[in-house]
């Protein structure tokens, strides 16, 4: 091991650190190599030499004179380091937030102390889909949605015991819900702490277990909610309902519920972002001459203008028919795209009429600038 590594060097800081950043790596440090954890040979030297330069690097003074004079500035430090000047449970305790040095033990990874095991946790989220129509997701809806949660046994109430007796306090631990072994170590006495194995740490045993839910406390319930579905969402779209998910261990609060949106596509609507956009099909003679025609909107039917000489994939646009805006205020608009038919099959009186137009029209044939698909992209993205 080498003896007089720098103590920046030690703790892996920079010498700019601060105290909490010393903190942390320390912490982290301690809880790598502390004798009591790692079982290597080499891992007790490391462990004080990083305790001696945590000693040093956290007393202002201390630095100070290391700072400017190296390890010859603080005395009594580096060879010959006086442990029992230092007091750990104070740093440990403060470090780990434990009263005193109990519960240094319980760094392994599958150890915790009694305060982390019996402590409020939070209850798991949960989630579940809801599939709305189009028209749903454009105004919004009250949409039930159904999902199974964990809630509180019926039978028992949540304690777990079968009605009519109580849970017992348990007689290994005395309702501590953990165990303290004295161990001798090189810092002197400690005491350690595990979990109790009768209780697994809960401080108390069910005797006789309710007959509904085995003891859990807890049964599986199909829930049933309400939930306002706001205008404007799209597949994708993702509500939170807060404190509607497994409910939390020891008092800790419900997870959440996250819904998911999915809307099923629309027979002729089609939606971008915020716009709609319609394909319309009017005939040569409409196109050519001009008409009023109706047009379906998701507000009902609006009248709209063609004026004579309308040409394949022209997009008019219907000004705030389309749909609300989920974030921001207003709504979309809605394109209607124009598609001409030309006619596959005519009456004879037609055909008659379709040629005597022809034969005043010429046959000249030029290429055309752009393409149906190029103004069609133009204008969806205009
Ligand atoms: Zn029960
Ligand atoms: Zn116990």
């Amino acid at each position: 091991m080498v003896k007089d590594r720098d103590y920046y060097e030690v703790l892996g800081v920079g010498r700019n650190a601060s105290s909490d950043e010393l903190k942390t790596a320390f912490r982290n440090l301690a809880r790598k190599y502390h004798p009591d954890i790692n079982k290597d040979p080499g891992a007790e030297e490391t462990f004080k030499e990083i305790n001696e330069a945590y000693q040093v690097l956290s007393d202002p003074d201390k630095r100070a004179a290391y700072d400017r004079y190296g390890k010859a500035g603080v005395s009594g430090v580096g060879n010959g380091f006086d442990y029992s000047q230092v007091d750990l449970s104070d740093i440990l305790g403060d470090l780990f937030g434990f009263g005193g040095f109990g519960g240094f033990g319980g760094f392994g990874s599958t150890q915790y102390s009694s305060r982390q095991r019996n402590a409020p946790r939070r209850g798991a989220d949960l989630q579940t889909t809801v599939t709305l129509k189009f028209e749903e997701a454009c105004f919004g809806v009250d949409k039930e949605v159904q999902f199974s949660r964990d809630e509180k046994c019926s039978r028992c109430h949540g304690t777990g015991a079968e009605p009519g007796t109580s849970p017992q306090r348990c007689y290994t631990c005395n309702g501590t819900g953990e165990i303290k072994t004295n161990r001798q170590t090189m810092f002197g006495s400690m005491v350690q702490v595990s979990t109790c194995p009768t209780c697994n740490g809960r401080g108390e045993i069910i005797s006789t277990p309710c007959t509904q839910c085995h003891g859990r406390g807890l049964e599986r319930k199909t829930v049933k909610k309400v939930v306002s579905i706001p205008a404007g969402v799209d597949t994708g779209t993702r509500i939170r309902l807060s404190g509607e998910g497994q409910p939390g261990d020891n008092n800790g609060p419900s997870g959440d519920l996250y819904v998911d949106i999915r809307v099923n596509p629309h027979k002729y609507f089609h939606r971008k972002d915020a716009d709609i956009q319609l394909d319309m099909n009017i005939n040569i003679a409409q196109a050519t001459l001009g008409d009023e025609i109706d047009v379906p909107t998701i507000d009902g039917t609006e009248k709209l203008k063609i004026p004579a000489g309308t040409q394949p994939g022209r997009v008019f646009t219907l000004k705030g028919k389309g749909i609300p805006r989920l974030q921001g205020s207003g709504r979309g608009d809605q394109k209607v795209v124009i598609n001409v038919e030309i006619p596959n099959s005519l009456t004879p009186e037609q055909r008659d009429l379709m040629e005597q137009l022809a034969g005043t029209m010429g046959t000249e044939v030029i290429p055309q600038e752009k393409s149906f698909w190029d103004r069609l992209k133009d204008a969806l993205n205009g």
